[in-house]
């Protein structure tokens, strides 16, 4: 694709953002824009019912002309709906298929996976970044601009701290990615819209990330949006970063796999935890660096994986949709959930 492409896909993006910096994240409280069923039949403020007729004439008049917004409740892990995962990873696998980050099946991806977010009240964002041509799990790809998926609720105020959950929507060229990468992209829209109406324990950003995919051998080789996301951060907004996991190869398997590069960390521990207040059965994978969390880690963030079961259909064709467990898919949105709740 050319650069022109992509920089039009990023105005069209940015229509309707309000000029907010790369560093935006959502409120952990009430979502600044309506949840999806809000925005199909909008409610203006204005109609919020006021004092019901029969009231006692001694009420004091102004206590009911602007009431406060009630806080929503803290999201629970009950609140997974697989079959939107599950729907997704049909759409991305098995609508669109292969997806390498600069491709132009990438940028459908990219236009549907904006539109969900959308649905579930959540304002997207497009961070274009280059990627270098390289060989992609022995295909030849060519170099070009691929894009991040930025998506927030309201403004992160300085200093806040915040969580960040991930999943990136490329592919390597031969393979449809239901597994890999469309499960965890998935799982990620079933967040936003499980917390449509419901707030978390901090403010969180849910970002897919573009050009995860190796194009070649080296350790710089891979992870290009999720590197150039990191470095798109202020320090003062590192610092703030309570923790970022990585969903990616989510629907496979019985057992949720939990990995982090530098072993058991603070953020391994905690999804352990999740994992158990949500009642799924989760294991610790050890040390791994092959997925997005490493580019925070790399920076020194703290970052944790979800996923990871080998399965026979890896970097293949044969990765279809039937390859992923709706099951799985709901053991990763409730174990998510409840990390954001704690
Ligand atoms: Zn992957």
């Amino acid at each position: 694709m050319t650069r022109a492409v992509v920089g039009l896909f990023v105005l069209v993006l940015l229509t309707g953002c309000s000029g907010e910096d790369a560093e935006d994240a959502g409120s952990g409280s009430a979502p600044a824009v309506p949840p999806a069923t809000a925005t199909a039949a909008p409610a203006p403020p204005s109609a919020r019912p006021t004092a019901p007729p029969t009231a006692p004439p001694t009420a004091p008049p102004t206590e009911t002309s602007t009431p406060a917004a009630p806080e929503p409740p803290l999201v629970r892990p009950g609140d997974a709906r697989p079959a939107t995962a599950m729907a997704a990873v049909r759409h991305l696998a098995g609508a669109i298929g292969p997806r390498p980050g600069t491709s132009a099946a990438y940028l459908r991806a990219a236009r549907w996976t904006t539109a969900e977010f959308g649905r579930y009240g959540w304002r997207v964002r497009g961070q274009s970044f280059p990627t270098p041509p390289g060989v992609s799990w022995g295909v030849p790809v060519r170099g070009g601009d691929s894009i991040n998926l930025i998506a927030t609720r309201g403004r992160l105020p300085p200093g806040r701290r915040w969580l960040l959950v991930g999943a990136h929507l490329d592919t390597v060229p031969q393979a449809p990615g239901a597994e890999d990468n469309a499960s965890g992209v998935g799982s990620l829209l079933a967040v936003a819209e499980a917390l449509a109406d419901r707030r978390t324990s901090l403010p969180v950003v849910l970002v897919a990330f573009g050009s995860e995919e190796p194009r070649g051998p080296g350790d710089d080789d891979h992870h290009y949006g999720s590197r150039f996301y990191v470095d798109s951060l202020s320090p003062a907004r590192r610092r703030s970063l309570r923790g970022m996991v990585s969903l990616d190869r989510v629907g496979v398997g019985g057992v949720l796999p939990v990995g982090a590069a530098e072993g058991r960390n603070r953020v391994a521990r905690e999804l352990l935890a999740a994992a158990g207040r949500a009642g799924v059965p989760a294991r610790f994978e050890g040390e791994q660096r092959s997925s997005d969390h490493w580019s925070f880690t790399r920076a020194g963030l703290p970052a944790a994986r979800l996923g990871s079961t080998p399965y026979a259909d890896y970097h293949s064709p044969g990765d279809v949709p039937s390859v992923v467990d709706p099951d799985q898919l709901d053991r990763t949105i409730r174990t998510t959930l409840a990390w954001l709740a704690r």
